[in-house]
């Protein structure tokens, strides 16, 4: 979308808001009034479209009220500001009812780095599009002989005249049927090569040679697909970072993935915590105080997290404790609720339980996805421990 489209000002474009304070009490005043869209992303969705559906309402309000696009520069469909004012929207939204971010967790994982490192002409005219909802990326990493051993990837892009052709397949692609654009690892050296013969591409969903196929998921949704390549055209400066720089890029998402994103994830898990507090049991009580102080120490490290992003520095191997913290506090909440009232959990006529089955089975995965739980305490034994291997 052009941003000569965008109309007159809305009242949260106010230049004050600039000042996170002053961003937060007006945002939160607007929530107050009970404004549609943070209403109808409040209620569970039967499906994964439908959470989607109401999910780009959602986007397409907050971008045209303003709020949604506090945090990013102005050059990308932003008014300015930082990640701070991204953390403080998404808590208040999740205090509000909204139970999560569907597809616009690729904001916080993909965002930073496709602006930090992406083609800036084409940032600047497709990001925007991503802020007011109608444009969601993907992230094309994993294969299925290439997870933890990322390295091992195989996606081949060719160069032919002034286009890349892409070949390949990923796996576990979040949100990708929903999406339009996608960032996918791909070889562009010799597989012995291994990181360093990768370069980072935007592709576009749409384009001939792209087939998606959901996966179903134990929970009931399916939001995770398979994506194959065949010989699918990609423009040749539609790179992020440099030829055969794909796992700098990579790193750089990490950094969001495993760090910042732990503070927008504790957000909703502190309102299943508070919505679960009331079929808490004594018996439990061990539990519960356990995956409060996990989520306090979440809090805290993520806190940290988004300092050191708001300042545009990484966290390199940090990243990988936060990650850590995050699965144990996001398992134990859930070990807590079903120790207290396995039915809210299990029993599938249950009423009081529907998203909190899907949540709670969704918490035994959490240890998969942005790299394994065995792999990020490899990282934080080797790199920020130093131990012998
Ligand atoms: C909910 C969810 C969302 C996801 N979304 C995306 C996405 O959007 N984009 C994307 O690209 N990928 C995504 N993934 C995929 C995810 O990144 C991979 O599943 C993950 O990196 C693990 O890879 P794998 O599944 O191939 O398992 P494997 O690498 O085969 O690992 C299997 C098991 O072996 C262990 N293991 C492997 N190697 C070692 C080792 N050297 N030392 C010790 N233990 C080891 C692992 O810890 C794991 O327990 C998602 C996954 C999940 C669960």
């Amino acid at each position: 979308m052009s941003m000569s489209s965008l109309g007159p000002p809305a009242p949260a474009e106010d230049a004050a808001h600039a000042d996170i304070t002053s961003f937060a009490a007006a945002f939160e005043a607007w929530l107050l009034s009970r404004p549609a869209g943070v209403v109808g992303a409040s209620f569970p969705q039967p499906t994964t479209g439908a959470r989607m559906e109401t999910m780009r309402r959602l986007m397409s309000d907050l971008f045209a009220e303003g709020w949604g696009r506090w945090g990013w520069p102005e050059a990308f469909g932003g008014l300015g500001g930082t990640i701070l004012h991204r953390a403080v929207m998404w808590e208040g939204l999740a205090r509000h009812g909204v139970g999560g971010m569907a597809a616009f967790e690729h904001l916080e994982v993909l965002g930073p780095t496709l602006l930090a490192m992406g083609p800036p002409e084409f940032c600047a005219q497709a990001f925007p599009g991503f802020l007011d909802g109608t444009e969601t990326w993907a992230q094309g990493f994993s294969e299925p002989d290439a997870g933890s051993d990322l390295a091992a990837l195989r996606t081949r892009a060719t160069l032919d005249g002034d286009v890349y052709r892409i070949s390949g397949r990923k796996i576990w692609t979040s949100w990708a049927r929903f999406a339009r654009w996608s960032l996918v690892l791909a070889r562009t050296d010799t597989v012995e090569s291994r990181h360093r013969g990768v370069t980072a591409f935007i592709v576009d969903l749409r384009s001939p040679g792209v087939e998606i196929r959901s996966i179903a998921q134990a929970n009931g949704h399916d939001e995770l697909a398979e994506v194959t390549f065949d010989d699918v055209v990609v423009p040749g400066d539609r790179l992020i970072g440099s030829l055969n720089g794909g796992w700098a890029v990579a790193m750089h998402i990490l950094s969001s993935e495993r760090g910042t994103f732990a503070w927008f994830r504790q957000c909703f898990l502190l309102q299943h915590l508070q919505r679960m507090l009331q079929w808490g049991t004594p018996e439990a009580d061990g539990l519960l105080g356990d995956a409060v102080l996990d989520l306090a120490s979440v809090g805290a490290l993520s806190i940290d997290a988004l300092r050191v992003h708001e300042h545009g520095a990484t966290l390199g191997p940090r990243a990988a404790f936060t990650k850590l913290v995050l699965c144990a506090a996001e398992q134990g909440l859930f070990n807590w609720a079903l120790a207290s009232d396995a039915d809210v959990i299990i029993d599938p006529v249950d009423e009081r339980g529907l998203d909190l089955r899907a949540a709670y089975l969704f918490s035994r995965i959490v240890t998969v996805y942005g790299g394994s739980q065995q792999m990020q305490l490899d990282t934080v034994a080797k790199q920020i421990l130093q131990l012998p291997a």
